[in-house]
């Protein structure tokens, strides 16, 4: 008898549920043996193993420097310049480029708060796409441009 106790069992999982669930098996496996929840994971036990041995070969690849320099940075195969949320590419131009301290458009040096403002709303890893901005001006700024974009979007 197969005891049921995830409700979404049936349903469609995605990608990422399903790792997540592999790993909180796994475990649970190496804790509760014999339990007979486990019966209704024994033919996916295979899966689960072959997953796990994906993740650590992975993970060994990872702690490896040499791979794990050549998978940072922008000689990075899997470089997501173009698709980076808008959160983080602020803090990877904060972390490259450091926080501004001058506003390049009022001058001001002595502001609360100075933000890398993306000129375009592109949001592209290049310095040169990059304005450093007082808070103030940010949000003038954005609110100009915000409504360039957005008239441009729905063109
Ligand atoms: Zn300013």
């Amino acid at each position: 008898m197969i005891k049921k106790i995830h409700g979404n069992v049936g349903k469609i999982r995605t990608q990422d549920m399903k790792e997540k669930m592999s790993k909180s098996i796994s475990e649970y496996m190496h804790s509760h043996p014999g339990h007979p929840f486990l019966n209704y994971w024994k033919g996916r036990k295979m899966k689960v193993q072959s997953k796990l041995k994906m993740s650590n070969s992975h993970k060994k690849r990872w702690e490896n420097k040499k791979f794990r320099n050549s998978q940072l940075g922008e000689n990075s195969k899997n470089w997501k310049g173009d698709t980076l949320s808008k959160g983080g590419i602020h803090s990877w131009m904060k972390r490259t480029y450091g926080s501004p301290r001058k506003c390049d458009e009022c001058g001001i040096t002595n502001a609360k708060r100075f933000d890398w403002a993306s000129i375009d709303h592109t949001y592209l890893r290049n310095r040169s796409k990059w304005r450093r901005l007082c808070r103030s001006c940010h949000r003038k700024y954005d609110y100009r441009n915000k409504n360039k974009y957005v008239k441009t979007r729905n063109q």
